[in-house]
C-alpha cells in the first residue's frame, strides 16, 4: 500500500485499497458477469439486495453510471425530474442526464433537501399539452454539496407516499447511504424501503477501488441490466472488483463513525475562528462543507496554500471549501489539518 505525504481531504474517494481487500481481490474466484456466471459479482449483487432490502441488485462501475442507468429506465425522453437543489445529477454528471435520457431537472428546497409539500407543487402533471409530465423524484443521501447531511426519513417517506400517489417513480441516490445509515443507526433497507430504486457506491468511504449497486425490484433489475449494457458498463471478470467490494462491507462499513467523529473534530476548530463561517448542524456525517469569512483570502488562495503546508482539499465555490475525512486519515491528522485551514483563513489579505 502506498500512501502519498499529504493529508488528502479532496474526497473519500482517495482512499486506498489495505493489504487486506488486495488479497482478498487477488483470491476472488471469478466468472464471465454478462453470462451471469462471476461468483463474486453474484455475491456481492445478493448481499447488497439484501443490505437493502430489495429483491435485486446490480454491479455497475460507478456512482454516475448507476445513476444514469437509473435515470434512463425510470424516465423517457422529454420527460422531467424532480431533485433537490445541489444535487450531485445536475453538478456533477457532465450533464449526462439531458445527454443520455433528454431529461429536465426542476430543482427543489435548499441545501439538497425537501418536503413532500414543496414536491408536489412541483409536480407536472404527465397529458397535458403542454408541461413536461415529471415521471421521476430524486433524493440524495447522504447529500454531498449539503455538507454530508442525512436527510430526514419522514420526509424521503411522504415524498415517496406522494409520488406513489402521482405514478412518479422514486430513485434515492444513496452514494453515502451506508454513512447515513451509520449516524441515524437505521439500517441501510429502512432507509432505501420508501424508494423504488436505490443507488450505493463502495468505492467513496468504503475504500474499494470501484464499483456501485442498484437495487430494487427483479423487473426493475432487468431493465436495468439492459441500459447497462447499452451504456457501455457490462463487464466480463468483475469479480476482482466486486471482491474489494465484499472485503470493504465486511471490515470498512464498521468504522464510518471514525471519519463522522473526524469531521467533528475539524469542524469544531474552524467554527471557532471568525475567518469561517460553518454551519456546525451541517456536519452530521464525513463531509464539511464551509465559507471564507470577509476579508479572509479566498478559496482558491486558501486550497494553493494548504497544499503548500501538505493538505489538500477542494475549493467548491469562490469562497467556499469542502474537506472529506476517509479511512486513510487519522484523527491526529485531521486535527493538525483543521489547525493549517485555520491559519491560513486568518492570514490578512496581502
Ligand atoms: C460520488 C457520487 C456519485 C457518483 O459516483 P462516481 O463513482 O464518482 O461516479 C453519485 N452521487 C453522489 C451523491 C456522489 O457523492
Amino acid at each position: 500500500m502506498t500512501q502519498n505525504t499529504f493529508i488528502d481531504l479532496r474526497s473519500d474517494t482517495v482512499t486506498l485499497p489495505t493489504e487486506g481487500m488486495r488479497a482478498a481481490m487477488a483470491a476472488a474466484p471469478v466468472g464471465d458477469d454478462q453470462y451471469g456466471e462471476d461468483p463474486s459479482i453474484n455475491a456481492l449483487q445478493e448481499r447488497v439486495a439484501d443490505m437493502l432490502g430489495k429483491e435485486a441488485a446490480l454491479w455497475l462501475a460507478s456512482g454516475t453510471m448507476a445513476n444514469q442507468v437509473a435515470l434512463r429506465a425510470l424516465t423517457h425522453h422529454g420527460d422531467d425530474v424532480i431533485v433537490g437543489d445541489e444535487s450531485h445529477a445536475v453538478w456533477h454528471e457532465a450533464g449526462a442526464s439531458a445527454a443520455n435520457s433528454g431529461v429536465q431537472f426542476t430543482v427543489i428546497g435548499r441545501h439538497g433537501l425537501f418536503t413532500a409539500d414543496e414536491f408536489v407543487r412541483a409536480l407536472k402533471p404527465r397529458g397535458h399539452m403542454l408541461y413536461p409530465g415529471t415521471s421521476l423524484v430524486q433524493v440524495e443521501n447522504t447529500h454531498n454539496r449539503g455538507g454530508g447531511v442525512v436527510f430526514p426519513q419522514a420526509d424521503a417517506e411522504t415524498i415517496c407516499a406522494a409520488a406513489r400517489q402521482h405514478n412518479v417513480a422514486s430513485f434515492l441516490d444513496g452514494a453515502r447511504l451506508w454513512n447515513a445509515a451509520a449516524v441515524t443507526g437505521t439500517p441501510p433497507a429502512a432507509l432505501a424501503e420508501p424508494f423504488d430504486l436505490t443507488a450505493v457506491a463502495l468505492s467513496k468511504g468504503l475504500g474499494a477501488p470501484a464499483g456501485s449497486l442498484l437495487a430494487g425490484s427483479r423487473a426493475l433489475m432487468e431493465r436495468c441490466l439492459r441500459f447497462r449494457r447499452m451504456f457501455g458498463g457490462a463487464m466480463r471478470q468483475a469479480g476482482i472488483l466486486a471482491a474489494g467490494g465484499l472485503y470493504a462491507l465486511e471490515y470498512h462499513l464498521k468504522r464510518l463513525p471514525e471519519d463522522h467523529a473526524n469531521a467533528a473534530r475539524i469542524a469544531a476548530r474552524l467554527a471557532a475562528s471568525s475567518a469561517i463561517q460553518l454551519d456546525s448542524s451541517t456536519v452530521q456525517t464525513n463531509i464539511i462543507v464551509f465559507d471564507l469569512a470577509d476579508g479572509a483570502p479566498d478559496a482558491a488562495a486558501v486550497v494553493v496554500s494548504a497544499k503548500q503546508a501538505g493538505v489538500l482539499l477542494f475549493p467548491f465555490g469562490v469562497r467556499r471549501l469542502r474537506v472529506v475525512t476517509h479511512l486513510n486519515v487519522t484523527a491526529e491528522q485531521c486535527e493538525a489539518a483543521a489547525e493549517t485551514l485555520v491559519s491560513i483563513a486568518e492570514r490578512r489579505l496581502p
